[in-house]
């Protein structure tokens, strides 16, 4: 196992307290899928239950998130359980938001479904409000939870990948070639609308992958201004068409909102706008994302093993690496602007 060397973060060795159980015999691991659903999740529930029971402990499988674990929807899961799901979309445990569980009294009847399924340690598969809510639960009721980051926005801190990225990713791009066929039969200029509503990566990388004129993301909206300059500058001069990828924030407004400002300043142009929706976070996981998951939950179980609690298991230079809850939550994921000038610099 590898851990980042830089100081940033550090293998975080907490002893195990007595009030929990080390890893060995008859130990338990629940696991539990939350918030958005993404590609890759199947490959990552699939990798935690069969590291685990290849080291010999059980696994119960939480359906519904947290609201699983106030309403005891559990199931013990043996190998076969997680057979021929690795390329399947979505989650097989299905996944709820469950505001109940933001409280104590909600926490209170989590834990004591935990304690009644003799479940010793959780392994959450989620974004960012999912390992908010494991930070919470586990200081609280000092529960050995360990998290892996499933989310299409890749905007969790700490991990240069989440898993459902690249699998997103690929669709937006798979997307925008079809739609830029139709936008340069038409000379059209099109905003098509990608998820993200506090991160810009899917927008940004989608646009550099699908030779996009621009990305309007919520991390520098004065590229708002870069649009109209590029309107009143290129288009039509040497294009038949143009197409910008704006993130669904609200610090963005959206592609319906930007389009309709462009149709007022530029009568002249031929607006439309596709929002690519749902679509995002369905679809088969492409190799990177199966691989990512299957490395992670496979780590999932190697941080338990050793005493690790209150980490994200994350990717860094290609290697594992643990990532306390408080860094992967709290801090912004910064976006490379290096990106935005590429972009820039391609789209002329
Ligand atoms: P995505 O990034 O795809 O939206 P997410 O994990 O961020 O996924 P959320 O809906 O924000 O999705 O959170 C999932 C669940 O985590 C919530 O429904 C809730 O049960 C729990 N959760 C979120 N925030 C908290 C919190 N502050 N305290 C306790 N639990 C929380």
């Amino acid at each position: 196992m590898c851990f980042q060397e830089k100081g940033l973060f550090y293998l975080r060795y907490h002893k195990m307290e007595e009030t929990t159980k080390a890893p060995g015999k008859n130990y338990c691991i629940g696991i539990l899928t939350s918030g958005g659903d993404a590609p890759g999740m199947n490959a990552a529930i699939r990798a935690v239950t069969r590291a685990a029971i290849y080291k010999g402990f059980c696994v119960k499988a939480i359906y519904r998130g947290y609201k699983g674990l106030l309403s005891d929807e559990i199931v013990e899961f043996k190998t076969q359980n997680v057979s021929n799901i690795i390329q399947q979309g979505g989650t097989i445990l299905k996944t709820a938001r469950c505001k109940e569980f933001q409280t104590p009294e909600g926490r209170k009847i989590a834990h004591d479904t935990l304690v009644r399924e003799n479940i010793d340690a959780l392994v959450v598969i989620g974004g960012d409000g999912t390992l908010t809510g494991a930070r919470i639960f586990a200081t609280e009721y000092n529960f050995p939870i360990v998290g892996l980051p499933g989310t299409i926005d890749n905007d969790l801190f700490g991990t240069d990948s989440t898993i459902g990225y690249d699998t997103a990713l690929n669709t937006i791009m798979e997307a925008v070639d079809k739609i830029r066929d139709t936008a340069t039969s038409h000379e059209r200029l099109f905003f098509i609308e990608v998820m993200g509503r506090d991160a810009g990566f899917l927008a940004l990388n989608g646009a550099i992958a699908s030779g996009a004129e621009a990305a309007i993301i919520p991390e520098y909206n004065t590229e708002v201004d870069q649009l109209e300059e590029l309107i009143k500058n290129g288009f039509r001069k040497s294009k038949n068409s143009s197409i910008v990828l704006v993130a669904e924030s609200p610090t963005t407004g959206g592609a319906m909102q930007l389009a309709e400002r462009v149709k007022n300043e530029y009568p002249q142009y031929d607006v439309r706008v596709s929002i690519l929706g749902h679509l995002q976070r369905g679809g088969s996981p492409t190799a990177h994302d199966r691989i990512l998951a299957s490395r992670m939950g496979a780590a999932a179980i190697d941080a338990l093993i050793e005493g690790q609690r209150n980490v994200m298991i994350g990717i860094q230079n290609d290697q594992i690496v643990y990532v306390p809850f408080s860094k992967a939550i709290k801090n912004d994921k910064p976006i490379d602007r290096e990106l935005l000038n590429t972009l820039r610099t391609l789209s002329i």
